[in-house]
């Protein structure tokens, strides 16, 4: 079907989240005849357990090329994503690359506006109005470039227009995070007999809570991480806490103390994490998609964030917010998390069908040959503001 002159679309994809929000939408792209998907893996993360085991466990078919990053700051991360983007896309002829999320990977979408070609972004339009973090300072840049963008919620959508991006250039999905735990509940079940027999233990007794922690903002500040420990170190119920590679370095370094109840381990795969989330009293968490999950399983979370792009899951009752820095009443968190266990809400975020939604609009879009930006209403800051709030 494929003609010589028919080029393809790229997507760009560095991290643990992103193999398992994407990974529906890399099988649904897959199947369409039109055009050929290249599945491109930055190199950010890149060991078995933040990346390779996620591949495995939903099935999610191997990139077709992969970038090694050289070095390991942000910038080391950034820079090589554009430059290794940039000459790979002097070979590959794509009609659009196609980004998700904040990440530094998503900064390699400087790369593609240097080749002057559309840019996708899918998870667009989330802010969090706090511009000391470089993930809202990455998102903006990214909306801002792209062509075409696939917001989860109206109210993102809202966010971008406030910000004059082009009405015509934002669809609203749903979050594919949803269809993701809607079709796997089954392989999540099996998550039990995954876990060695010491974890095991601790999940079929239950009244264990799930941690996690790995942002920026959080662990390199020892009096955030250390605030963050603190809280932890008074609850007294177990508490399992799968802990970033980056998050232990800095407990050792500062040497902090840990108390007995908090069982620190590595990072998990996908199946038995969901497994163990699903099955907790509560989560205290740093991670956007851990907090999302939670909410959607109907677990209660501890929002261990100063602000957040996904305000949504306080607005529904599902989460407590704990700032590092500015909360000291560990006791009045615990209780007002507490206080949700066994009560209802309703998730916010889309009915399972955001990936179709995606998928079927880039196919839309490549037959009618349309991610170019064509009229002055697709540019930001064009002059019409009359939607301006
Ligand atoms: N996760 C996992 N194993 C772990 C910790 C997290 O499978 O040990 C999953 C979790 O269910 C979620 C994703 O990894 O889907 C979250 O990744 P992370 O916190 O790194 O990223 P963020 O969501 O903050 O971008």
């Amino acid at each position: 079907l494929r003609g010589p002159l028919m080029s393809d679309i790229a997507l760009v994809l560095g991290i643990r989240p992103d193999v398992i929000r994407a990974s529906k939408i890399i099988e649904l792209i897959d199947d369409f005849p039109e055009f050929n998907l290249d599945f491109i893996w930055s190199g950010q993360h890149y060991s078995e357990n933040m990346k390779d085991i996620f591949f495995q466990q939903l099935n999610v078919r191997k990139p077709d090329f992969e970038f090694n990053i050289d070095g390991e700051t942000d910038a080391d991360v950034v820079s090589s994503t554009i430059a290794s983007l940039y000459n790979h896309l002097r070979d590959h002829s794509y009609k659009a690359v196609i980004f998700l999320g904040d990440t530094n990977t998503v900064m390699g979408s400087l790369a593609v506006a240097q080749h002057n070609i559309p840019i996708i972004h899918i998870e667009g339009c989330m802010r969090s109005y706090d511009w000391r973090m470089p993930e809202e300072k990455y998102r903006t840049t990214v909306d801002h470039l792209s062509d075409r963008i696939y917001a989860y919620l109206d109210q993102y959508k809202t966010q971008g227009l406030n910000e004059g991006i082009g009405e015509r250039r934002i669809m609203v999905t749903g979050n594919p995070i949803v269809d993701i735990i809607n079709e796997n509940k089954e392989l999540f079940d099996q998550g039990l007999d995954l876990l060695d027999d010491e974890l095991k233990k601790v999940v079929q007794e239950g009244g264990y809570v799930l941690a996690t922690c790995h942002r920026r903002e959080n662990i390199l500040d020892s009096e955030s991480l250390n605030s963050i420990i603190n809280l932890m170190n008074s609850i007294d119920d177990k508490i399992i806490f799968p802990m970033g590679y980056k998050t232990q370095e800095q407990v050792s370094k500062l040497n902090i103390k840990i108390n007995d109840n908090i069982k620190v381990i590595d990072p998990i795969g996908y199946i038995e994490f969901m497994y163990i989330l699903d099955n907790a009293k509560y989560t205290i968490s740093d991670s956007g998609t851990v907090v999302e999950e939670a909410c959607i399983l109907g677990i209660p979370s501890i929002q261990v964030r100063k602000s957040t792009e996904r305000p949504e899951v306080y607005e529904v009752n599902a989460s407590v917010k704990f700032s590092p820095t500015e909360d000291a009443d560990y006791k009045k968190i615990i209780m007002a998390v507490e206080n949700l266990i066994g009560t209802k809400w309703e998730h916010p975020f889309g009915d399972g069908l955001a990936s179709e939604r995606i998928a079927k609009d880039i196919r839309d879009m490549y037959i009618k040959d349309s991610f170019n930006r064509h009229s002055r209403e697709d540019y930001p800051f064009n002059t019409d503001r009359s939607y301006m709030s």
